[in-house]
């Protein structure tokens, strides 16, 4: 019998009602209830979805108000004893405390009752996704207990419908792995102990409310895992074997290849296991050869983190092999949860009628799912039709001129070995930049960005609807640009940017003007919380048609005599922030990008710019998730960077910024970069990331950021020359430079001039002090 599932789906709505809906409620506009039946309303709509699709079980329990790994921190009643809660609070009031941090009482005015409220919970990407989860917290005296009532209910909502749900969970061992050790040194996996016995009374009161299948996601069978971990494996699930006989417990994987894990996942006791067919094509024969017969093997082979319709004949091919070694006990799935695609991508409306056929977004992969089945049956003719479809649709995508452009590839194949080099060392180089800025001591700079005003966004916005022309856009934006130069000279800033004033998104501005690229009208995906992106969708070989920046950049450097850093975005970057093709490397469509990039920075330095930032801040989160794949990774990375960077003269000095990053265990490939400055998020580590680069002895200059842009809050000079001081321990002095430790676009023009005012008069008293 060959079944379909989906591991989960997007919660955020067609319309992203959740989005805001949720925004409502923080607002206080809408109440728990409105905001509860509008998550039951999208709950249903999904399941029906899936039900339509021929799936043999919706997916319960993947659905969160916030982000899913919170949902299990109250589910397992592990919320962290710093928010001080006694139980008293709506479990809601207590879920976007710990979402987005609690005020103790509501603080009066100057109340001065000294109190700091709870933080949110920590943020971080989960695996290699641009969706963050909220990180649970462990210490010793972590105790868990069960509180199923929200879980229960959807599973009644999803029986009332009626459909058949398939409970959702990451699995105990994921669930400790992705929290953190609040004490350092304190070993969460200890925990285990405690905690499987509340997965045990959970999957009994699953089973109690007729739940005949548990998914237990344990992602973290796709890392390097250490000997201790896989021995959690083997107990955890050794122990929930026993716990409840009736129910099939399906173990699933994603995102990376089980290499040394994939004997230990086809041994555990489970009913089933689901593995990533489009990260790991090469282990499904294995795994189908080795799985025992008698349970189900899950195969992900719709990609579940892209957008790309998929070769149904191809895929069919790979199952009806499976079938072969197994016979009928096959489950077909997306690779992932859908979480990380749009929803629906077939009838957006800012995406033209040949590029909408080549896509899929969640429920066209649903109907995938169907056409598959259907043909795994035996029933090909009844789907002959929509086989037809795809294959034409991909046919047409193969063969389209907007993907291949001869000129690309040919420019690739004749780029000269060096094209990745500087014409001269950075020593050489360090020298000519000097000659040409005559820059002080400790010079001062910002990363690019000034606060995106309300008629900076107003204008945009009359500008895409076509009420503003071209002519009065740019006027517009010139004037913004003309503000922040000036700004930054009454400052007393030493090295200046022209502000951003014209650029909606760092990615998004790039891609609008470069070919291969399209944009959706409502191709969103959550990246947390009610906060969601659009990512460009790269389909085919990148050029750029024109210059993208210059006339900013030479109009902004036109009202200064001080140098003015023109300002791009770098490969990595774009590459890591889009939804790339499927149908060459990763690497390969890097280089493209770097192409491009590399002809604007040719053209910057043609137009009299002597300084040219290149921002990566996404480049080390594309590292790959097994330490074995990253030299590879940060080699073909590193070198679009170069490629990207080099083809300037000696005295163009070339920037880098990067942010959100820890950076010690890619130092060797950051000094591969060989930027001329580099500027890097420190100061919210108070200067310790910074250690790294002096031990390391990072060759070339670098600027330290000085204050964190996150908050409001305006720094004192003190701060800063402390942070600046420890600084100088470790870089010398003469390779320091004084800059914020991001943009400044979410912050308010009276902030940063306070801000950098005091920044300025850091870099002065530095000097003096020199
Ligand atoms: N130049 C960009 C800015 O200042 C860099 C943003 C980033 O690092 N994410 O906004
Ligand atoms: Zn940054």
């Amino acid at each position: 019998m060959i079944k379909t599932h989906v591991l989960g789906f997007p919660r955020i709505g067609a319309q992203r009602e959740l989005k805001f809906a949720l925004e409502r409620h923080w607002r206080g506009e809408i109440d728990t209830d409105t905001l509860e039946a509008t998550a039951a309303r999208l709950r249903a709509a999904h399941w029906r979805l899936q039900q339509q699709a021929g799936l043999d079980f919706v997916a319960v329990g993947d659905f969160a108000l916030y982000d899913h790994v919170a949902s299990l921190i109250q589910l397992f009643g592990c919320e962290p004893a710093r928010f001080g809660f006694d139980g008293s609070e709506p479990p809601l009031q207590r879920y976007f405390a710990m979402a987005r941090g609690a005020p103790t009482h509501a603080h009066a005015e100057g109340c001065g009752c000294g109190a700091t409220d709870p933080q949110a919970l920590e943020m971080t990407k989960w695996f290699d996704t641009n969706y963050h989860y909220l990180v649970p917290e462990f210490d010793e005296a972590t105790a868990f207990s069960l509180h199923a009532e929200r879980l229960l209910a959807e599973v009644g909502e999803a029986i009332a419908l009626p459909a058949s749900p398939k409970v959702v969970l990451l699995g105990p061992v994921s669930f400790l792995h992705l929290g953190k050790s609040k004490v350092a040194g304190f070993d969460r996996l200890g925990l285990l102990e405690r905690l499987l016995p509340v997965y045990e009374q959970l999957l009994l009161r699953l089973a109690a409310r007729g739940v005949t299948c548990v998914q237990l996601d344990e992602p973290v069978l796709g890392l390097d895992l250490d000997e201790r971990w896989q021995q959690a494996l083997r107990s955890a699930y050794a122990r929930l074997a026993t716990a409840e006989p009736q129910q099939q417990l399906l173990l699933a994987t994603y995102f990376s290849p089980l290499q040394q894990n994939l004997a230990l996942a086809c041994e555990l006791p489970v009913g089933g296991l689901h593995v990533d067919a489009v990260r790991a094509p090469e282990e499904l024969l294995d795994v189908a050869r080795r799985l025992p017969r008698e349970r189900v093997l899950s195969v992900g082979i719709i990609d579940g983190r892209n957008v790309w319709r998929a070769d149904l004949d191809a895929a069919l091919a790979r199952l009806r092999e499976v079938l072969e070694l197994r016979g009928g006990r096959l489950w077909v799935a997306p690779s992932c949860s859908l979480l990380h695609v749009p929803l629906r991508l077939r009838d957006d409306a800012a995406v033209d009628g040949e590029l909408r056929l080549w896509l899929a977004g969640a429920e066209e992969k649903l109907d995938e799912l169907r056409v598959l089945k259907r043909a795994l049956w035996g029933d090909e003719a009844s789907v002959a039709a929509e086989l037809a479809a795809s294959r034409a649709a991909r046919a047409a995508r193969a063969a389209s001129p907007r993907v291949r452009r001869v000129a690309v590839a040919e420019r690739l194949r004749a780029l000269p070995a060096e094209a990745d080099r500087r014409a001269s060392p950075f020593a050489v180089r360090q020298q000519a930049q000097r000659e040409r800025l005559q820059l002080p001591a400790f010079p001062t700079t910002t990363i690019g960005s000034f606060p995106q005003t309300a008629e900076i966004r107003a204008a945009r916005a009359a500008f895409k609807r076509g009420e503003l022309d071209e002519a009065a856009y740019r006027e517009a934006m010139q004037r913004e640009i003309a503000l922040a130069v000036h700004r930054q000279e009454e400052l007393g800033l030493d090295m200046l940017v022209h502000g951003e004033a014209e650029r909606n998104d760092m990615v998004e501005y790039f891609g609008e003007q470069l070919d291969g690229f399209a944009f959706t009208a409502n191709g969103w995906v959550q990246s947390y919380g009610s906060r969601c992106v659009k990512p460009p969708l790269l389909y085919g070989d990148v050029a750029r048609p024109r210059a993208m920046t210059v006339e900013w950049s030479r109009y902004a450097q036109g009202l200064t005599p001080r140098p003015m850093k023109g300002m791009l975005t770098g490969p990595i970057t774009i590459l890591q922030w889009s939804f790339v093709r499927d149908d060459q490397a990763r690497a390969d469509t890097a280089l493209q990008i770097a192409l491009a990039i590399r002809d604007e920075v040719a053209d910057l330095e043609q137009a009299g710019i002597a300084a040219i930032q290149i921002d990566e801040p996404a480049i080390r989160e594309g590292l790959p998730l097994r330490r074995a794949q990253w030299d590879a990774y940060l080699g073909w990375a590193t070198c679009a960077f170069r490629i990207a960077a080099s083809p300037v003269r000696d005295d163009t000095q070339i920037h880098t910024h990067m942010c959100y990053a820890e950076f010690n265990d890619i130092l060797p490939a950051i000094a591969a970069m060989d930027a001329d400055v580099i500027t890097i998020e420190t100061s919210r580590s108070d200067m310790e990331l910074l250690r790294g680069f002096g031990s390391f002895r990072y060759p070339n200059e670098i600027g330290p950021g000085v204050y964190d842009i996150h908050s409001p809050r305006v720094p004192g000079r003190g701060e800063m020359l402390r942070l600046l001081r420890k600084a100088a321990e470790v870089i010398p002095a003469d390779r320091l430079w004084i800059n914020p430790d991001c943009g400044l676009k979410t912050r308010q023009w009276p902030e940063v001039t306070a801000a950098l005012k005091e920044m300025v008069e850091a870099a002065r008293e530095l000097r003096a002090a020199a």
